[in-house]
């Protein structure tokens, strides 16, 4: 990219890093921010900065919340008993536009993969076992239908029968390799309501 100069390359290069950007992107990008007014490029740059920086992860369920309890986990006219297990915050949402789950989640930030070296280790699952010592009524493993998925629920399942907590799955209405967060809400009503008891 010689013929950019280093700047322009620079900025072409840290967008390119970005998940979903290739390089054509990238460049598309970086010629609209330099077309673009100096104060929108700052402002866009501050909200970066600030959302990074404020937000975090919800005491209880790990979603990411720019408080120290997210606004789910503070409404108390929700099922505190009832937990969804989700892998990140963006399944949370989209079980969140259904409209018709009133429990509360977990989220775990990834799923369980050998071949990626993730193990049990590297995932919010410590933390679900901790919130479990509480009055639950039953954990609904939402993860997705891919492999790593299925194998986080078998995992998460496995630890949790013990404890004589009811542990549910959603169904496989789910096609397989499915992101959540792509599967339209009827689908995922589908799924949340012909959950399966493991
Ligand atoms: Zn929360």
């Amino acid at each position: 990219m010689d013929y950019y100069s280093s700047q322009i390359s620079k900025l072409i290069e840290e967008l390119s890093s970005l998940p979903g950007i290739g390089s054509k992107s990238a460049q598309r990008l970086a010629f609209h921010i330099l077309n673009m007014p100096i104060e929108y490029v700052e402002k866009l740059s501050s909200t970066i900065v600030e959302a990074r920086k404020k937000v975090t992860y919800c005491k209880n369920c790990f979603t990411l919340t720019d408080q120290e309890q997210c606004p789910i986990c503070r409404n108390e006219s929700r099922d505190h008993k009832t937990i969804m297990v989700v892998e990140d915050t963006r399944d949370l949402a989209a079980y969140e536009k259904t409209n018709k789950y009133d429990g509360v989640y977990h989220v775990l930030h990834g799923a369980i993969s050998p071949m990626l070296g993730i193990g049990p280790g590297d995932i919010k699952l410590k933390e679900l076992m901790q919130r479990l010592q509480e009055d639950v009524n039953e954990v609904i493993i939402a993860t997705n239908s891919s492999l790593e998925g299925e194998t986080t629920a078998m995992y998460i399942s496995k630890l949790i029968k013990p404890t004589g907590i009811k542990v549910t799955r959603i169904a496989s209405g789910v096609p397989v390799g499915g992101d959540l967060e792509y599967i339209d809400e009827m689908t995922l009503l589908r799924a949340l309501e012909g959950r399966v008891e493991l």
